[in-house]
């Protein structure tokens, strides 16, 4: 099979022919139709996320056709079309897996980070995290719901059940919440990089009803807000934005130094929170609501070998919508 291989954190993907995978006991193997692009592939690639494995096929937002099936698995025919996000295996043991909060498992594995993913022809997966998709949608379209969208959804979960929502950060998963947001009646007003235009021309084209830069007070307090950019001097910004009781949700794997700041933002039952990887319970109902809500998503599609081209352009926030890799 073909694939883009981090070597040592720190330096670019390499394109190497590696020997065909096939499936152990429970796992199917995926034909990889396309793979999209996520900030934390650049964490992992850059040595922000420490210990992935390597040689490493980072990736985790697979979509892909299942092309030879494991002993043992059940549910998931030859020829389905799958997606493998994350979460790619949890214990099923600990506290957390059995209280249902499998996304906190002591012992996980994930997609693309301390398992291989799909910037590659191939991937394998553990069958019972890979999901059946939607039949509407393209390959390189549903691509970002694995991560991007499945995040976001968590993240408006948790974001509680408030009419007026800020998103910090309009990237891919932005761009898709905000339309579920706006599905289920909410307001939302977008937060982008000072003097990014072009980004708050594309929250606004996607219905919200304000952008403006992080700096800036939004015109209303909010009800909740939540940070999709690894800033924490987001933080303190987001706060000063919500009502009292209001909520700051984190939703990024890595973000930088959260600055000191006064109490009294944070006085009145703010919340502060952050929100990390997925249930399968999350990639069940997101992937319903998604079709539901009229979800659609805009991508830049590369071909695998530009993979590195792909991390470049989203590390410098030269796109809108989310990055694609296609073999
Ligand atoms: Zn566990
Ligand atoms: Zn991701």
């Amino acid at each position: 099979m073909r694939a883009m291989v981090l070597e040592k954190p720190g330096t670019p993907l390499v394109e190497r022919e590696l020997p065909d995978p096939h499936p152990g006991k429970g796992e199917i193997r995926v034909r990889v139709l396309s793979c999209g692009v996520c900030r934390t592939d650049l964490h992992v690639v850059d040595g922000e996320l420490e210990h992935p494995k390597l040689p490493l096929v980072p990736g985790h937002e697979i979509v892909g056709l299942v092309d030879e099936i494991g002993e043992g698995v059940e549910g998931i025919e030859i020829g389905a079309r799958v997606g493998v996000p994350w979460l790619g295996h949890t214990c099923g043991v600990c506290s957390y897996c059995r209280s249902g909060r499998e996304n906190l498992c002591d012992a996980p594995l994930f997609t693309g980070y301390t398992r291989d993913g799909g910037y590659a022809s191939h991937a394998i997966a553990d069958a019972r995290y890979a999901f059946v998709l939607p039949e509407a949608g393209t390959d390189a379209e549903l691509a970002p719901l694995l991560c991007a969208g499945l995040v976001g959804w968590c993240s408006l979960v948790k974001a509680g059940e408030g009419t007026t929502l800020g998103i910090y950060g309009f990237g891919a998963a932005a761009h898709i919440i905000l339309q579920v947001a706006l599905w289920q009646g909410r307001k939302v007003y977008a937060f982008t990089r000072p003097d990014d235009d072009e980004a708050q021309r594309f929250a606004l084209s996607l219905g919200a009803c304000w952008a403006g830069s992080s700096d800036e007070a939004p015109p209303e307090l909010l009800d909740a807000a939540i940070i999709y950019a690894p800033v924490g001097a987001l933080v303190p910004m987001a706060l000063k934005a919500v009502r009292k009781g209001g909520r700051v949700v984190c939703a990024g794997i890595h973000m930088s130094d959260i600055p000191s700041f006064p109490y009294s933002i944070l006085w009145e039952e703010r919340e502060v929170l952050s929100v990390a990887n997925l249930t399968r319970r999350d990639a069940v109902d997101f992937l319903e609501v998604a079709p539901k809500a009229g979800v659609e998503t805009t991508v830049t599609i590369y071909p695998l070998e530009r993979a590195n081209e792909a991390l470049d352009d989203l590390r410098a926030g030269r796109l809108q919508g989310a990055a694609v890799l296609v073999p």
